[in-house]
Parts: C-alpha cells; sequence; structure tokens
C-alpha cells in the first residue's frame, strides 16, 4: 500500500470525518420504536388474510432485492428480459430499499474492498454499524472516494433502472406503502390502522433488518468453508430470513454463481427456485455457476474445514481404517 493511499492505517481510524445523519437517524430509531409497539398491540389482532398479505410482501420485496438489484443488476449472475426485469423493479419497490443504482453502487464497493473502510457497511467496525448504523452517518470518504471507481455503466444502460431512478419516490410511495396498506381493508375490511401499522411499518421494518442481516450477521457469525481468510459466513438463520443469502462466505468468493450458495436447496434459497422458474418461462437466462470441481478445489484450498466433503472424506478413511483393522482382527 503506497503512502497517501486513503485505505492506509492513517485513514483507516474508526468513524473519522464522518458525521451523523440526524433526519436518518431519529427517523429510523422512530419507525423501529413504532414497529416494536405495533409488534406487541397490533399485530396479534390482525386478520389472518392480512398476515398472509405481509408474508406475500415480504417474499414479493425480499426476491426484489436478492433476485432483483443484488444478484441480478449488481453480480450480473444471469440475464433477465424487460417482463422480469420490470417485475424486479416493483417487488424492489415494495421493500421500500434504496434506488437501484445507489444499491449497486454500494453493493460493489462492498465486495470489492470488503472489510475496510472503503466498504460502506464494513463488518470491521462492529455489528451495529454492519447492520444498521451506517445508514445514521455519512459516508466515509474511502466510500466515496472509492466507489466513483465503480463501472456503473451496465446499471444506466438499463431503462428499467433508469425509470426507477426517475420516479423513485412515488414508486415507493405507491408500491411500498399504499397498495400494501390499501389492499386489507379494501379486499376483507381489516381496520385501516391495523393495516397501516402493520404493512406500512412492522412488514417494512421487518423486510429492512432480513436484508440488513447479511451485512452484519452473515459478515460475523458461522463457518467459513470456502474461504477462511475473509469474515463473511455462511449462516442458516440469515439465509431462511433473506431467502437464501447467507450462504455469504461462498458468495464472496464466487458473487457470480446465480444461486448464492453452492447447494440449490430451495428451503433455504427460495431466491435460486424463483429464478429457476422464471427460466423455465424464457425469461431468466444465461444462469452462470462454477463447476463442481472448482468448488472442490477452492474448499481444500481455502476453506476451514468445514465444508460437508471433508466430513465424508473422514467418513471414507475411517471406513477404510475399520476395514483394515477387521482385517488384521
Ligand atoms: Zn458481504
Ligand atoms: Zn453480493
Amino acid at each position: 500500500m503506497t503512502q497517501g493511499d486513503p485505505l492506509d492505517k492513517e485513514h483507516s481510524i474508526k468513524g473519522k470525518k464522518q458525521k451523523i445523519k440526524w433526519v436518518n437517524t431519529i427517523s429510523i430509531t422512530a419507525i423501529h420504536l413504532l414497529a416494536l409497539y405495533s409488534i406487541i398491540t397490533v399485530t396479534p389482532l390482525v386478520r389472518w388474510q392480512t398476515f398472509l398479505w405481509g408474508v406475500f410482501l415480504g417474499v414479493a420485496g425480499g426476491f426484489g432485492v436478492t433476485g432483483g438489484v443484488h444478484r441480478l443488476w449488481t453480480h450480473r449472475s444471469y440475464k433477465a428480459k424487460w417482463p422480469l426485469r420490470v417485475i424486479l423493479a416493483v417487488c424492489f419497490s415494495v421493500s421500500g430499499q434504496n434506488t437501484i443504482f445507489a444499491w449497486v453502487r454500494d453493493h460493489r464497493v462492498h465486495h470489492k474492498f470488503s472489510e475496510t473502510d472503503a466498504d460502506p457497511h464494513n463488518a470491521q467496525r462492529g455489528f451495529f454499524f454492519a447492520h444498521v448504523g451506517w445508514l445514521m452517518l455519512t459516508k466515509h470518504p474511502d466510500v466515496l472516494r472509492y466507489g466513483k471507481m465503480i463501472n456503473m455503466r451496465d446499471v444506466m444502460e438499463d431503462p428499467v433502472v433508469n425509470f426507477h431512478q426517475k420516479y423513485f419516490t412515488l414508486l415507493k410511495i405507491i408500491f411500498c406503502f399504499a397498495i400494501p396498506i390499501a389492499v386489507p381493508p379494501l379486499l376483507w375490511d381489516e381496520k385501516w390502522q391495523y393495516s397501516a401499522l402493520g404493512m406500512g411499518v412492522v412488514r417494512y421494518v421487518l423486510g429492512l433488518n432480513f436484508a440488513w442481516l447479511v451485512n452484519s450477521a452473515a459478515h460475523i457469525w458461522g463457518n467459513k468453508p470456502y474461504d477462511r481468510r475473509i469474515s463473511p459466513t455462511e449462516n442458516l438463520s440469515v439465509a431462511v430470513l433473506a431467502l437464501g443469502e447467507g450462504w455469504h462466505n461462498y458468495h464472496h468468493v464466487f458473487p457470480w454463481d446465480y444461486k448464492a450458495a453452492e447447494l440449490g436447496r430451495y428451503t433455504f434459497n427460495l431466491t435460486t427456485g424463483l429464478i429457476d422458474l422464471f427460466s423455465l418461462l424464457g425469461w431468466a437466462y444465461d444462469l452462470r455457476a462454477p463447476t463442481v470441481e472448482m468448488v472442490r478445489r477452492t474448499v481444500e484450498e481455502r476453506g476451514d474445514g468445514s465444508h460437508p466433503q471433508w466430513r465424508s472424506r473422514t467418513d471414507e478413511i475411517s471406513e477404510k481404517a475399520e476395514d483394515g483393522e477387521s482385517q488384521n482382527w
């Protein structure tokens, strides 16, 4: 690292030059308190149809994040025809996160400069910062500086992304709040107040936290079967809550795999199941994945020994040893 490089020690003083974004801090705190209040008081009273509607919205919004901004727009791990890209942009709006453009840029920087100050949610700064704290501060100067080096041309050339960028606020209001809140009272007579708190607050806040867990928990707790030298981990709980994005040690080693996991177990990777479903329609195509041999070599060279392939190897060895023993006997 050269002298004056923004990633050197002097510039790595944590939090230096970063200011608190008070509007974000107060609004994020307030909506979490309101969500907590609503979970206790309103959630037990909502009709079962409203609960199912919330689950549907959670999956739809989650798929917009995992199958859309993450696996498609950031990593280009598969290609999608325009009807699917429109569905993904709508689903992403349901999740109520940032613009597609900003999400992709932040995530590409995260992968390229993982665990440094140029990583927007650098997990070296602890769970809280990686989870939500980074949204309460202005960006670290390294994030801005290195973010400019990220090539975003492919994303800017996509008319669906440009449309989303142009009408971002309107789309968020319609798909994250207006429709989710209006459907239960109009279709099955739910109370407006319950719907507003249940769909507009609880469902929204839970969705955000499930996505944030990938940056926090899946960078801190779990095994590292594919690369023991990096901090991302394999975390089953996160995989379930984030529709298959918890296999994060694998994902940082093979970010271009459309499954974001080695094995296509749909139970713990709903996103892969949905992409496979759309590939049957021909709307998702050119799905990318490494060969079995490539993964096996990586596990042997860089893994921490927790991969199942080591267990079968150990079984084989012990079976042979037992055979040997019985022969001797
Ligand atoms: Zn990560
Ligand atoms: Zn990624």
